[in-house]
């Protein structure tokens, strides 16, 4: 499975750099988890090919240019684009996302070949097909509805905790899965914002370490991710003090493979 963090921003030259604002990443250039940098980070290869975006939940930085990269595809759409989301994540898009004010409501309109957009509800903790993907979703602890996944392709299997903080079911599913090849998770403010990521529901490199005791399993790649640009230096430190095996930092831009 190839799995790429889009990047948010880019140098003078063009080049991805290693702050990630939004989140959006990639599967086998085909799914998308979350829609942050979508509009502004796909080759044009990979934007023919994206025709499923999964949904974690409605924040900002894992929706801004979703609306923008239907409008872009708009005309050309052969089939609808496919929003898998919780019913929950797909009432808060239609009412304050694509509500005709912040954007229009794509799943209304039809171009000359049909429907533009179309929402797929996703079902809790039970599995679901995403293309070649087989996908369980399961509520995590964030301040909207929000949900983690864990998502194999008969071969690999990755765990993705999206925004979070201190949280059981996740681990449940993640430790039930016979082999698991990676851990996706977040890391969002240094250790001395412990206050503001208790309220805003994310983790410490002190609570994710703590939280990572959970995880029963052992050996896989932990990846750090969602580290705020304004504290990135300061968080990578930290993480790198916890001295767990195989945890890194996941940098936007570059493929991995698992
Ligand atoms: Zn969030
Ligand atoms: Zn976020």
């Amino acid at each position: 499975m190839r799995i790429q963090l889009l990047p948010s921003t880019f140098d003078a030259q063009g080049v991805a750099n290693l702050e990630q604002r939004l989140t959006c990443f990639l599967i086998d250039d085909c799914v998308a988890v979350d829609a942050g940098s979508i509009a502004i980070a796909l080759t044009n290869e990979q934007r023919s090919r994206v025709k499923d975006i999964i949904v974690t939940h409605p924040h900002m930085d894992h929706v801004a240019s979703l609306p923008i990269f239907i409008d872009d595809l708009y005309p050309s759409l052969k089939q609808p684009m496919r929003v898998h989301a919780t019913p929950e994540v797909i009432e808060l898009l239609e009412r304050d996302v694509f509500n005709w004010n912040l954007y229009p409501r794509f799943s209304d309109l039809k171009n000359d070949y049909g429907p533009v957009m179309e929402y797929v509800p996703i079902p809790i903790g039970k599995p679901f097909n995403v293309a070649h993907l087989n996908v369980v979703a399961v509520p995590v602890n964030h301040i909207v509805p929000t949900v983690g996944l864990v998502v194999s392709d008969g071969q690999t299997s990755v765990a993705f905790s999206s925004d979070t903080a201190e949280t059981e079911e996740f681990w449940r599913i993640v430790n039930a899965m016979k082999d698991l090849d990676a851990l996706l998770i977040e890391a969002s403010f240094p250790d001395r914002m412990a206050k503001l990521a208790e309220v805003s529901r994310h983790f410490t490199p002190a609570s994710l370490g703590q939280e990572l005791k959970k995880l029963t399993h052992n050996g896989m790649d932990i990846m750090a991710v969602h580290l705020k640009p304004t504290y990135r230096d300061e968080i990578v430190d930290q993480l790198n003090a916890l001295n767990i095996p195989k945890l890194s930092v996941m940098e936007p831009g570059r493929i991995y493979e698992w």
